[in-house]
């Protein structure tokens, strides 16, 4: 006899209840800060898309460049025949980038954050990581089977009491522009720490490459660190950089380890040779053209200043162009959002888990293809929303 499946319904259903149920919406065209939704125009402040190099046409050649040396599959996993002449100019070129002897390419942020901290640390271990970081490194934590503290956000001070307490700490691992607050990690307090604990700091500038720093080289540049410093530092190429994937930067024998064992490198095909063809025009793009950075500044300050006047509850600490509205519960947030959304505006609702419960919020994300006026639109809107939400 069989026996009964355990039904799904019940958990979505919860889900639909507490505001927590997940839709993705259909685009039919590019990335682009216009976009229809729906058959209606709408602007959009929710991509990573920092530079707005998403569709660029010289990326779009670069791609079918790409494809015309290389085809279309890398046909096997790096370490098997995967690894073709494209990946390893791409490697090449994000290590000078970054100022770092070596760097290697995994296929995602997600694979290269989970299998990298995996590969580092073992059962036994501890493992310390600010509390709020992102979902692929706790993920990367659990794998490794080692124990694991969060620390308060952005506290070195209670880090450095929480470490006093362990032995045998190879990893301290944070953020280098936090996703969903838009701050940035305090690096220069956490390097001594975690030098201290013998722990190798691992950061992850997802955020902050490409976007901050001088040349876009990201947080750590900006606060005028190193590999002496920070000895592993962690990229993705699906933001600013507009085109697809992740990597890892260190010295010869962080990256040697990672070749032997990281899982997510192993044991997955490599990404297709064209795309890290194109990523290579990108990251020319992203150094040859500042005026990127540059507007994406300026709508970032245009914005802090209008949400200030209007009262609305901007972050203090975030400086980058990730700008969170604190709205609380995940009801009013999704409520926000569709506001919004009446109004031609798309703002993506975070609701738990991603944040924590009650810190729902509307993450606005700006892009260098966002200009003045759009700035001026989304105030209006949201200081419309916000009185309208006020009477309700
Ligand atoms: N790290 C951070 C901080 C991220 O925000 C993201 C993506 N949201 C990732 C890693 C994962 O990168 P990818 O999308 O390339 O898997």
């Amino acid at each position: 006899m069989n026996r009964p499946l355990k039904p799904l319904e019940p958990a979505l259903a919860a889900l639909r209840a507490q505001a927590l149920y997940r839709t993705r919406r259909l685009f039919d065209g590019p990335q682009q800060v216009r976009q229809t939704v729906a058959g209606h125009e709408v602007l959009s402040f929710c991509s990573n898309d920092y530079l707005g190099l998403a569709a660029d046409p010289r990326l779009s050649a670069a791609l079918q460049e790409g494809a015309r040396r290389y085809g279309v599959g890398s046909g096997a996993a790096h370490l098997i025949v995967g690894h073709r002449r494209a990946h390893q100019e791409l490697e090449d070129a994000l290590a000078a980038f970054v100022g770092r002897p070596r760097a290697l390419l995994f296929a995602t942020g997600y694979l290269a954050n989970l299998s990298t901290i995996a590969a580092l640390a073992e059962r036994g271990e501890w493992i310390f990581a600010d509390r709020l970081v992102h979902a692929s490194l706790i993920d990367g934590v659990r794998l490794s089977g080692a124990q694991w503290r969060r620390y308060p956000h952005c506290d070195a001070q209670a880090l450095t009491r929480l470490l006093a307490e362990r032995d045998a700490v190879p990893l301290i691992v944070t953020d280098g522009v936090f996703s969903m607050d838009g701050d940035l990690a305090p690096l220069p307090e956490l390097v001594p720490v975690a030098r201290a604990a013998g722990a190798r700091l691992l950061v992850d500038d997802a955020h902050g490459l490409g976007t901050i720093g001088p040349e876009g080289r990201g947080t750590l540049a900006h606060f005028g660190l190193g590999l002496a410093e920070v000895p592993i530092l962690i990229g993705t190429l699906g933001k600013a950089f507009g085109t697809f994937g992740a990597f890892v930067a260190g010295e010869e024998a962080l990256i040697e380890t990672l070749i032997q064992g990281a899982r997510g490198y192993i044991y997955t095909t490599a990404p297709p040779p064209a795309l890290a063809h194109a990523t290579l025009t990108a990251l020319k793009l992203a150094q040859d053209e500042p005026w990127r950075r540059a507007q994406l500044a300026a709508r970032v300050a245009e914005f802090r200043a209008g949400a200030a006047q209007l009262g609305l509850p901007i972050s203090e600490e975030a400086s980058t162009p990730i700008q969170p509205l604190s709205i609380g519960s995940a009801a009013h947030a999704l409520d926000w959002s569709r506001r919004l959304e009446a109004r031609g505006l798309l703002v993506a609702a975070i609701r738990p888990p991603t944040v924590p419960r009650g810190t729902a919020r509307l993450r606005i994300a700006f892009s260098a293809a966002h200009t003045a006026a759009d700035v001026a639109r989304l105030l209006d809107g949201l200081a419309a929303v916000a009185r309208e939400t006020a009477r309700t």
